[in-house]
């Protein structure tokens, strides 16, 4: 972990938080929701009662009561997209391609020359490399190019009539799925209803329906969280 933190910092604008954990200076702004209704307050008061509260679920400690932090800024979801290529987008050496799915990255001598790439009209065209591919198509997309590339364990490739040019046996093999559970209870009032005005004309609606106050119950073998609590 204590590898990839330094990038996290290095991304993050966290408007709260300014420590060992998080970082103040990137395009990545991180808030909290502002709209905190009193019965997730009632919710998190009572919780911290019992398992303490927690101001910070990314940092020290992920155990204890409180309210998320999300990435968003001024209500609304800062996505990647926003944070890095919307600011980037008028410069000369970008260009962003829609409606266009990579392929497979073209793999010479062990080393990514380039990417294969499908527009909507089935056109094939490729993209060559001067310097270095940098594959982040998300936890789905990124392993699938991967094994399309001829990289990953050798029976899942071949048996598709794919070249295998690099034997990772981990690819496509890790996926963690988190399973949610919900409860839903009737409640006579408007005060649990979040907003999320997020179309045209509502620059400024509060963001998530997701909101509030998690925790977790330590399996002391290993110190970390096993069940997360959550209230929308
Ligand atoms: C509902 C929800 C809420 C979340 N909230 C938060 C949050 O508040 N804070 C937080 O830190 N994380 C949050 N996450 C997790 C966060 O969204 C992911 O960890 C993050 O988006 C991963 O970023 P990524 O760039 O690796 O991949 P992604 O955001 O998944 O981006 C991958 C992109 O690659 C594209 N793609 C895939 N295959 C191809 C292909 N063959 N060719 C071209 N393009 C391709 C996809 O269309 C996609 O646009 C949330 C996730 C979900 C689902």
């Amino acid at each position: 972990m204590m590898k990839v933190l330094p990038y996290f910092i290095k991304a993050e604008h966290n408007e709260e938080h300014d420590n060992e954990y998080h970082g103040k200076n990137g395009p990545l702004n991180v808030t909290k929701i502002r709209h905190q209704p009193e019965s997730c307050e009632s919710f998190v008061e009572a919780g911290s009662a019992l398992y303490n509260y927690n101001d910070d679920f990314n940092g020290e400690d992920q155990e204890g009561f409180g309210y998320y932090q999300t990435t968003q800024i001024n209500g609304k979801r800062c996505s990647a997209a926003k944070a890095y290529l919307v600011p980037a987008l008028k410069r000369e050496n970008l260009t962003v391609l829609t409606d266009t799915h990579v392929n497979k990255i073209l793999i010479e001598d062990n080393s990514a020359k380039g990417v294969e790439c499908i527009d909507k009209d089935n056109n094939t065209f490729i993209f060559h490399a001067t310097k270095e591919v940098i594959l982040s198509s998300g936890a789905f997309g990124s392993p699938q190019i991967l094994l399309r590339s001829g990289v990953g364990p050798a029976n899942e490739i071949t048996r598709h009539g794919i070249d295998h040019l690099v034997d990772l046996p981990g690819v496509g093999k890790n996926l963690q799925d988190h399973i949610d559970y919900l409860t839903v209870h009737k409640y006579n009032s408007m005060n649990l209803i979040g907003f999320n005005l997020m179309y045209p004309g509502f620059e400024d609606g509060d963001m998530g329906i997701l909101k509030f106050a998690g925790f977790g119950i330590t399996a002391p073998e290993n110190g970390m969280p096993l069940l997360k609590l959550m209230m929308n």
